[in-house]
């Protein structure tokens, strides 16, 4: 399946097959205007299936995968690589 890109109404986003609780479709802009202000916003991701997130803390449990605390900062380039920016 084809992972697709999800936003928050707080500004974090996630890259995935699935979402989690609360985020709704994003686009390439979404997530160029969050890399721009991350402020205390960190990237991730999963260890597991390579989920992308960008947010203050990452998924406990992976919406994709359903992993538990395996998601690890990576840096810009990386997500950017991941995601196609
Ligand atoms: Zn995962």
């Amino acid at each position: 399946m084809v992972k697709t890109l999800f936003k928050n109404e707080n500004g974090s986003i996630h890259y995935g097959r699935n979402a989690p609780e609360g985020f709704i479709a994003a686009t390439k802009e979404d997530v160029a205007t969050a890399i721009a202000n991350l402020g205390v916003m960190k990237l991730w991701r999963c260890t597991v299936c390579n989920d992308m997130h960008i947010g203050m803390e990452p998924p406990e449990e992976c919406p994709t995968c359903g992993s538990i605390d395996a998601y690890v900062e990576i840096n810009e380039q990386e997500l950017k690589m991941v995601i196609g920016l």
